[in-house]
Parts: C-alpha cells; structure tokens; sequence
C-alpha cells in the first residue's frame, strides 16, 4: 500500500474545513468499527479537521478487543491500557450527516504512531484484499442490505411503531413521514437507495443502496446504520439493528450482495458454467461456500448471531448456494439478460453484529483461495435444504464457528496474526459471557448494542 502524503491531506483537509464550516457543519464524527462489530468514534471540531488530517487523532488500541457490552478482554498482540494509535479521516468519504446537522463524519484508517500501518486495522485490511483481488485482475462490487427494528423504548419495554403485517402497506402508511426522512437523508449523503420495505417481524424494515468497492461497501454500511439511527432519534424512536430483537422469531439480516469483475465483464454471467457464471465467478464463490464456517466467525460474531441463523428464516443457515434460493447461504442472482450488473451473489448467514470491513475483506480472501485451488461449485440446491435436506447445516453456535476459525489458516494468513487473534479472543470472550444465558436474555442484553 502507498504511504499516505500527510502534507497533502492536511491541504485539502483545510480546504474541506472551510466548505464544511460555511454550511454550518462544526464537528467531524471520525467512526472505525471494533471486532465485536461496535462502531466507535472520537468527534473533533472542524477547525481541527486538518490537525487531524496531519497528525491523527489518538485511540487506544485497547478496544479491538473489547466485547459487547464494553468490557474487554487480551489477545496475544493486543490487550491492556498501553499504547496508543492515530486514526486519520478518509477524506474522500467526509459527508455532511443530514440527520445530524452540524456534524459531519468520515471513516478513518488507523496507524502506529510511528507512522506504520497498524496491522489490526480492519479498514486497511478490506483495502488489501481488495489490492489482492486487482493483483489477480479482478475487481469486486459489494453491497450490505440493512435490516432493522424501529421500537420506542419504555424502560425495558419494547414497543412496537406499527402494528401493520410483514410486508405490508400498513407499515408504510403508519411510518411514512420517517421512512422518507430515511430516504431523502441517505439520499442528500450521496447514497443512492435502491428500495425500502417493511421486513417480516413487527417494526422491521429494510434499505438496500447501490453497491461499491469493498471498502466503499462497508464505509457505506456505517453510514446508512448511522442515518437510519439518527433520523430514529428525531422520531422518538430508536432503531435496532441486532441480530434478534425476540427470540424464537426472524431477526436482522445484513446480507453482503457481490459480483466479481474483470475490466468491464461481471464475470457472473456470460460464462458457461452454472446460470452463466464464467469458471473465474464459480470458483470465487466455491471458495467463498467452502469457508463459510469459519466465515462466520466475521459475519456472525456474536452469541446472538446463532438465535437468528436457524433454518427455515431466509437468514441461509445451510452450507449450500442456489439459484434465487432464499434459504442457501450462498443465493445466486442471475440477472436480467439485459442487465450485465445484475448477476451477483448474496451471502446471506451475515448480520449487522458484523464488522463490515472484516467480512469483506474475509470473502474476498477466501474467493481468490477458491480461484487459486480452481474449486467447482457443488450442485446447487432447490428448496428449504431443512425440509428437502442436500445441504450441511452451518455452525450453530458462536463457539463452533470459532472452531472453524480457529483452524482456518486461510483466513490466519490474510488478517495476520494480530488480528487474527484479536477477533478470536473477542469471540471467545463473548461465548463466554453469555454461557449458560437463556435465549432472550442474550436478545435482551446485545439488542440495542449494534
Ligand atoms: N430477516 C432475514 C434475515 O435474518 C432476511 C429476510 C430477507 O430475505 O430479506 O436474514
Ligand atoms: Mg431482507
């Protein structure tokens, strides 16, 4: 990776203080996400935007390793009260927060104070798997679908906006002024929504926007999350994107949609493999089908991941792909014939507990792997595979994904070891704290933490 011209940075920072400052923005949210999928912060003046663009702002290393309910734990590399790091703005991404006038916000990359890249930082980490796929010629566009639940809280009641049916026009009617405010601030942040709608479990919702780079992805992730979150605040209202919101029913999905790219050629189509998938497109996503166990360990990290991933939800608790196959992990889109971005994949055993750089960067890893070894997609399977069977169930539990990581040198190798080790403390840590916890007190405790 180039080593940034922090000069540079400074300049245009300067520059994009003033814009900022002369449309009444005074504070820059700078956001990374933790292992447990948290995404933190620390907020600056804007007059401080080019101080920060220059020489970082400071962040304890300690939190890629805390948990979810903000305790923490130590891994081999990292751990404990020492230390610090830089976090520097992407300032491609610097965005006016519509929901939140006066704040803007951007995602940051984080550094040693050296100047070194910190070898843990997950953004950087989706950035050279993205480097890995180019090296290969190929190029990803990925997209989260957010799911959410929109609740008022009462104490610890939890109550619902709209009483409307799963899928339904109720549920617009009753929500209508919020769920355009939704729109038209993800749209005045330069994101292109693609559709909104109510989703099955009372008060859920869903949002899906354009798709982007790997990195660009999961920047995106954040800031759709954050908006959703803010314009629920000015409601009265709080959004709830945990994986289960009530145990025993559907929860909260966000599924990664993806197409691999050669030059201008998706290469999930025009081939003559399965659907048309090219034999480059097949083997990515045999790759990425064969790691998913110990994907999961990045794409459902959390003890509540498991209450959601049970079969017969559309949430692909089975270890197999199909063509527009709700219940596979792995569903493939073939597209419109006419429509060459249309043919892509989505992986949907993910959720929003998830940090959204790790998954990316994880599924591109494991997809140019499956290129290398030259896999081959099994037969696809037609079917919930829990009433028609062809298919392996997917870990149910946290703590058997984390077996799978664990063994996974695959994965070892492209996050290296300290971040490697530090997710999977984390994720042992946070079996541990939920062992022996009935299903809804864990709902309970991780369903507003996301
Ligand atoms: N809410 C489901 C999940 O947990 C997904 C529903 C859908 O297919 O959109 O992933
Ligand atoms: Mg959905």
């Amino acid at each position: 990776m180039e080593t940034p011209d922090r000069k540079q940075a400074e300049l245009v920072a300067r520059q994009e203080a003033a814009h900022l400052t002369a449309q009444g923005v005074r504070a820059v949210a700078l956001t990374w996400v933790d292992n447990a999928g948290i995404t933190r912060v620390k907020v600056v003046p804007t007059a401080r935007l080019a101080a920060a663009a220059r020489r970082g702002v400071g962040m304890s290393p300690v939190f890629d390793v805390y948990l979810v309910d903000d305790s923490s734990t130590t891994s081999t590399h990292i751990g404990g009260p020492d230390g610090d790091l830089r976090l520097f703005p992407d300032l491609d991404r610097l965005t006016p927060l519509a929901a939140q006038p006066g704040l803007a916000w951007a995602p940051v990359d984080r550094y040693e104070q050296g100047g070194a890249p910190y070898p843990a930082c997950q953004r950087q980490f989706a950035r050279r798997m993205t480097e890995r796929a180019a090296a290969h010629g190929l190029r990803l566009r990925m997209g989260f679908e957010t799911e959410w639940t929109v609740a008022r809280t009462d104490g610890a009641e939890l109550r619902y906006p709209t009483e409307g049916p799963a899928y339904g026009m109720t549920r617009v009617v009753d929500l209508s002024d919020y769920l355009v405010e939704v729109c038209d601030a993800l749209a005045a942040q330069q994101l292109e929504v693609l559709q909104i709608h109510p989703e099955y479990s009372p008060g859920q919702f869903e949002v899906s926007v354009a798709a982007d780079g790997p990195v660009g992805a999961a920047d995106t992730a954040v800031l759709v999350r954050e908006t959703v979150r803010a314009v629920s605040v000015r409601h009265g209202m709080t959004a709830l994107f945990a994986p289960v919101i009530e145990a025993g029913s559907v929860g909260n999905g966000a599924h990664l949609h993806l197409s691999l790219w050669e030059g201008e050629h998706n290469l999930c189509r025009g081939g003559d493999g399965p659907y048309g998938m090219t034999k480059l497109g097949e083997s990515f996503l045999a790759g990425v089908l064969e790691e998913l166990p110990a994907l999961l360990a990045l794409g459902a990290p959390s003890v509540a991941s498991y209450l959601r991933l049970a079969p017969s939800r559309w949430a692909g608790a089975f270890q197999c792909w199909g063509p527009e196959n709700r219940e596979a992990a792995l569903r493939f889109i073939p597209g419109a014939p006419d429509d060459p971005e249309g043919a892509n994949a989505e992986v949907k055993c993910f959720d929003a507990a998830a940090n959204p750089y790790l998954v990316t960067g994880g599924v591109i890893a494991a997809g140019l792997a499956g290129i290398d070894a030259g896999l081959s997609l099994p037969a696809p399977v037609s079917g919930d595979p829990a009433l028609v069977g062809g298919a392996d169930r997917l870990p149910d539990s946290l703590t058997g994904a984390l077996e799978h990581f664990e063994r996974s040198a695959l994965l070892r190798e492209a996050l290296g070891d300290p971040l490697f080790d530090a997710v999977a403390a984390v994720r042992r840590a946070e079996a541990e704290l939920f062992a022996g916890a009935a299903p809804q007190a864990i709902a309970d405790a991780t369903r507003g933490r996301y």
